[in-house]
């Protein structure tokens, strides 16, 4: 009997699962495992709110594959020192996974590529892989509009079959599914419903009507105008060849406008591709700025500043609600995601690092190339960036995407009283717009003044 390994990574799923569908294919019994990390507060990157989710993607993956006649394994340690004691284990003679862009995953699945068992390693994270969308001089491409037309020229791969049936040894032994206790952490956030089926059921949601206004609704986070898929796609309950797929299908019955969402949509799975590539080929971006002008930038070190972003306490409404929803929901809409990054670079003048790894803690769809992409573009560093000068006034962002105030209003208890103009222009000096809200702790034009200087003294 043939025996393999499936080392599911950020690919929790059964269906078009391109290392597991070739596992099965190929073996007779396929003994499916997860790797626990062993984390227990080394690094600043991981945080309850993913961890939490990842528990209940493990549950969920775990009734899936009993309901096709197998079972998940759930190990923790190295991956590369469990691979090779599993395999010695249950005879198989193979180990089949989906390749991760990650520095740390590469790092590791090199390690496991050594251990002298057959390996057979996929592309399934992307729809493009590092190589596959190159400039005509074949290097990688730095600004994602040429990238973006390349990348929609390539042909696409159609999404792959669910498994059917797969059959584990039953000897195999592993550990119970993990909590957040596993790593000594507590719950802190409430986070989306895990797992494949309800990953399934948000995309369903959203292509019945969201996708087609998307274009016009996705900037205003009072509203629920995206699809909410970014701690699917993270964890990978659903493929992005699905979800390309269905888009394709759905923008072919819509309407002009409707078109208009749809390609929009897409065009943001593609930034997620982009920033992937940069990550592949620039994995020096995780520790130092893309661009090479701005490294050594004199940040500012203030804890207590950085201690206010981060609790949501700045008195700027709409970085404030941007930075509670976080904490509440392990989420934040992306035009706020921008609007409280750039508030930490450009106006309190902080360590763009300090908010990626931040984010990385809280972020259910934390994503390492994303997230550094998002910050760099953020703080005028990464590839393709906001250009330094192009500063975004927290005031008049908040007049043009929440002008109502509605946003504010849902995640600061504070000012449920106060009507939406007086969050799109700053209080007169030293007030505050509520009891128990704090007055804005920087004068924005002030603080854009003295970032112009910072950054206009690095560049010359
Ligand atoms: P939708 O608008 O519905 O977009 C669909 C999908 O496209 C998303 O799920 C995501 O996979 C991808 N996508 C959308 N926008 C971007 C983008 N700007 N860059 C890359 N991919 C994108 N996204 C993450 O998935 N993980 C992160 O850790 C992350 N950190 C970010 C940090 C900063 C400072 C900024 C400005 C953006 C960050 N983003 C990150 C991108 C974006 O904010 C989220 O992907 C988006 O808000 C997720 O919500 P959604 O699924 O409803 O998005």
């Amino acid at each position: 009997m043939s025996i393999a390994i499936h080392w599911f990574r950020r690919d929790l799923r059964l269906t078009d699962n391109t290392a597991l569908n070739a596992a099965v294919a190929a073996h007779d019994a396929v003994v499916p495992v997860y790797i626990l990390s062993e984390w227990r507060g080394e690094h600043g990157w991981t945080g309850a709110p993913r961890q939490e989710f990842l528990c209940g993607c493990l549950a969920s993956l775990t009734r899936n594959l009993e309901a096709k006649g197998g079972r998940l394994i759930i190990r923790q340690g190295k991956a590369d020192v469990v691979l090779r004691e599993l395999a010695q284990e249950t005879g198989a003679s193979a180990i089949y996974f989906n390749r991760d862009p990650d520095p740390y995953g590469r790092e590791m699945q090199a390690k496991v590529a050594r251990l002298g068992v057959d390996i057979h390693a996929h592309g399934d994270v992307a729809m493009h892989e590092r190589n596959e969308v190159m400039t005509a001089g074949a290097t990688p491409y730095r600004v994602f509009s040429p990238y973006a037309r390349a990348w929609s020229k390539l042909d696409k791969r159609a999404p792959g079959r669910a498994v059917a049936r797969l059959t584990t040894p039953l000897t195999v032994p592993g550990l119970p599914l993990p909590t957040l206790a596993t790593w000594g952490l507590k719950s802190s956030a409430q986070v989306l419903e895990s797992g494949e089926a309800a990953a399934r059921k948000r995309l369903a949601q959203f292509l019945e009507g969201p996708i087609f206004q998307y274009a016009e609704r996705r900037d205003a986070p009072g509203i629920n105008g995206s699809s909410r898929l970014s701690q699917d796609l993270r964890h990978g309950t659903l493929s992005i060849r699905e979800i390309y797929a269905r888009c394709v299908e759905a923008g072919e019955k819509a309407t002009r406008e409707g078109k208009r969402g749809v390609s929009m949509f897409i065009n943001e799975l593609i930034w997620r591709e982009f920033y992937m590539q940069v990550l592949w080929h620039w994995p020096e971006v995780l520790d130092v700025e893309f661009q090479e002008d701005y490294r050594g930038m004199p940040w500012t070190k203030n804890e207590a500043a950085l201690e206010r972003w981060r609790a949501g306490r700045t008195g700027f409404p709409i970085v404030d609600a941007g930075m509670r929803q976080l904490a509440a929901t392990g989420w934040m809409h992306n035009r706020v995601r921008m609007i409280v990054a750039m508030f930490l670079t450009k106006d309190l003048h902080l360590d763009w690092r300090a908010g990626e790894s931040w984010f990385m803690q809280n972020l259910v769809d934390g994503e390492i190339a994303s997230n550094n992409g998002g910050w760099q573009w953020s703080a005028s560093t990464g590839t393709d960036a906001a250009p330094y000068f192009r500063i975004q006034n927290p005031w008049s962002q908040t007049k043009r995407f929440d002008p109502e105030g509605e946003f504010i209003r849902r995640w600061i208890p504070e000012l449920r009283d106060v009507p939406g103009a007086k969050f799109c222009e700053p209080p007169a000096p030293g007030l505050s717009l509520a009891r128990d809200y704090p007055a804005p702790m920087v004068d924005h034009h002030a603080e854009r003044d003295r970032a112009l200087e910072m950054y206009r003294l690095v560049n010359v």
